[in-house]
């Protein structure tokens, strides 16, 4: 199939871009690595009646490395492969670089980029799951200025965002982790590279073996990236051992999601992966949170899988 016909504009800058986005809005569509756009309207399910390239805006590919207690601010035309190699993020935020691999396959990762996967929404992306794990700051810049939304409001469903037809995704911030914060990225897809049935991305910070906060977000199992409070909630506060974990992750299941079966995996099973999923993002999280009562721990010696 081929697109219908469209206007094409390919600005060098971001403020031609937005001038553009606020002239055509409805009618217009931001192409960014074009790895989902591209085939949604060669299927005819997407007409815009103008394409805004922003493939020749160099200003919007970027990772700045924070200084100590900053930001880690990425640039929302940057590829997922240079993200995926960066040891930046690898330093900064390793559950990004843990989770990039697991989208697609590499050639499309080479032209995927961060902005067009968290716009694009797709309930069962990675990175919408992670951005809502790390809290990171989506920036979002229009004709009339710039906003942040967290990354928690940031999805409202669906392939739905808070983006209006006028903004443009500018960039996103990643606060650093806080100290004893362990992370852990699960997912289970029928074949490397598919879309996931079911996956986790979590982050739990512990001090003294007490979790102070766990934060655990599925994806694939509703309209966009689930936080699941239920069964953070039941781990905050308290002394965790094998026993909190496997009931947090029961709750994640039972309670935090409400997963719709398709042809590759009824809802029955997704819950249990979910369930399996989080036990496993949890002991690995307590295992690289560097608390040494936690990592000392039964959880960690029996190494937590299952
Ligand atoms: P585009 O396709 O260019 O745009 C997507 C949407 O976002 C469009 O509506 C566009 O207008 C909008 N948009 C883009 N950039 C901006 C911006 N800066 N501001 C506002 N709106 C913007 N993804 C996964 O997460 N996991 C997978 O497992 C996976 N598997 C895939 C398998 C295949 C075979 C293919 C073709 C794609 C797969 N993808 C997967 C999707 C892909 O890798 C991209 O990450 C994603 O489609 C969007 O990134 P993009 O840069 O290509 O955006």
């Amino acid at each position: 199939m081929k697109p219908a016909p469209f206007e094409y504009f390919a600005p060098t800058t971001i403020d031609e871009a937005l001038a553009l986005l606020a002239e055509y809005g409805d009618d217009a569509k931001l192409l960014a690595g074009g790895q989902s756009l591209v085939p949604t309207m060669n299927f005819r399910l997407a007409r815009p009646a103008v394409l805004i390239d922003l493939n020749r805006v160099p200003d919007l590919g970027y990772i700045r490395a924070a200084d100590a207690g900053e930001p880690l601010e990425l640039g929302a035309m940057t590829r997922q492969t240079i993200l995926e190699r960066s040891t930046e993020v690898a330093n900064h935020q390793p559950l990004l670089t843990a989770a990039l691999p697991h989208i697609a396959h590499p050639q499309i990762r080479n032209r995927g980029t961060l902005g067009g996967s968290l716009a694009h929404a797709d309930p069962a992306a990675e990175l919408p799951a992670v951005a809502v794990a790390l809290r990171a700051r989506i920036v979002v810049r229009n004709i009339d200025g710039e906003r942040r939304h967290d990354a928690g409001d940031f999805f409202h469903g669906l392939f739905s965002t808070a983006l209006e037809p006028t903004d443009m995704l500018a960039a996103v911030e990643v606060p650093p982790l806080r100290e004893g914060t362990g992370w852990s990225f699960q997912e289970v897809a029928r074949r490397h590279g598919d879309y996931a049935l079911v996956g986790v991305a979590a982050t739990m910070r512990l001090a003294a073996g007490v979790c102070e906060e766990a934060r655990i977000v599925l994806f694939a199992v509703g309209g966009g990236p689930t936080l699941a409070r239920h069964a953070g909630g039941e781990l905050e506060g308290i002394a965790i051992d094998d026993a909190r974990i496997a009931g947090a992750a029961r709750s994640a299941a039972r309670e935090d999601i409400d997963p719709i079966g398709d042809i590759h995996a009824s809802a029955a099973y997704k819950r249990h992966l979910a369930e399996v999923l989080v036990r496993r993002a949890l002991h690995e999280a307590m295992a690289r949170s560097g608390d040494a009562r936690a990592a000392g721990g039964d959880a960690i010696s029996r190494g937590g899988r299952g």
